[in-house]
C-alpha cells in the first residue's frame, strides 16, 4: 500500500468516503436503509467495486452495500482475495459492517477497512460483536472510524424519522443511537407487514 502524507491520506479518505455516500444516498432514493459502500485499489484512489444497500430491491438478505461493492471488485479482479500485487484493497462503508459483512471482509483480505457511523445494533467491529481482527482468526485488517460520521448517521437518523412521518432534523443530528435502534425495529415491522 501506498504511503502518504497524513494529510494527504486524510484528503483521499474523505473523499473516498464521500463516494460511499453516494451509493447509501442512491440506496435511500430507492427506498432502502442508507448504506453505502466502495472498494479502493492499494494506490488509494481506484474505485474497483461500488455497493448500495439492496435488500429490499433484490429480496436479498445478504445485499448488503459491503458484500456488492466486494462482489464487484473480486470480478474488477477476477480474484475472490481482493489482493494484486500491489497489496490489499480498502472497503470504505458508511455504516459499522455487520457480522455478514465483516465475515466478508476477512474473507476477501482486505487490509484496510474505513466505517463512519457506529451501529449499537448489529455492528460487527466492536459495537456489538469484534469479527474483524479477533484474536483467534489469522487476518489483520487495519480500522479507521468515524470519518464523516455525523454525516452518515444524520442520513440514517433522517431515512428513520421520515419513514415514521416525523420531521427532519437538519442540521443537528438527534441522538443517533436511537434512531438506529428506533429505525431498525420499524425497518423489521414494516418487512413483515409487506411479508
Ligand atoms: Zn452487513
Amino acid at each position: 500500500m501506498q504511503l502518504l502524507p497524513q494529510s494527504d491520506q486524510d484528503d483521499l479518505d474523505e473523499r473516498m468516503m464521500r463516494s460511499a455516500m453516494v451509493e447509501a444516498r442512491a440506496a435511500e432514493a430507492a427506498g432502502e436503509v442508507p448504506v453505502g459502500a466502495v472498494v479502493i485499489a492499494p494506490d488509494g484512489k481506484t474505485i474497483l467495486g461500488r455497493g448500495q444497500n439492496r435488500v429490499l430491491r433484490d429480496s436479498d438478505p445478504t445485499a448488503h452495500a459491503e458484500i456488492i461493492a466486494m462482489r464487484e471488485a473480486g470480478r474488477a479482479l477476477s480474484n475472490y482475495r481482493l489482493l494484486t500485487p500491489e497489496g490489499g484493497c480498502s472497503l470504505y462503508v458508511t455504516l459499522e459492517p455487520c457480522a455478514m459483512c465483516a465475515s466478508a471482509i476477512l474473507h476477501a483480505r482486505i487490509s484496510r477497512l474505513l466505517y463512519a457511523a457506529d451501529d449499537p445494533k448489529a455492528g460487527a467491529c466492536g459495537s456489538v460483536l469484534e469479527v474483524l481482527n479477533h484474536p483467534q482468526l489469522n487476518h489483520r485488517a487495519a480500522v479507521r472510524t468515524g470519518l464523516l460520521a455525523e454525516e452518515c448517521s444524520r442520513m440514517l437518523s433522517n431515512f428513520f424519522l421520515t419513514r415514521r412521518g416525523k420531521k427532519r432534523i437538519d442540521p443537528h443530528p438527534m441522538d443517533v443511537e436511537e434512531a438506529l435502534l428506533g429505525g431498525s425495529d420499524g425497518d423489521e415491522e414494516e418487512v413483515v407487514r409487506k411479508g
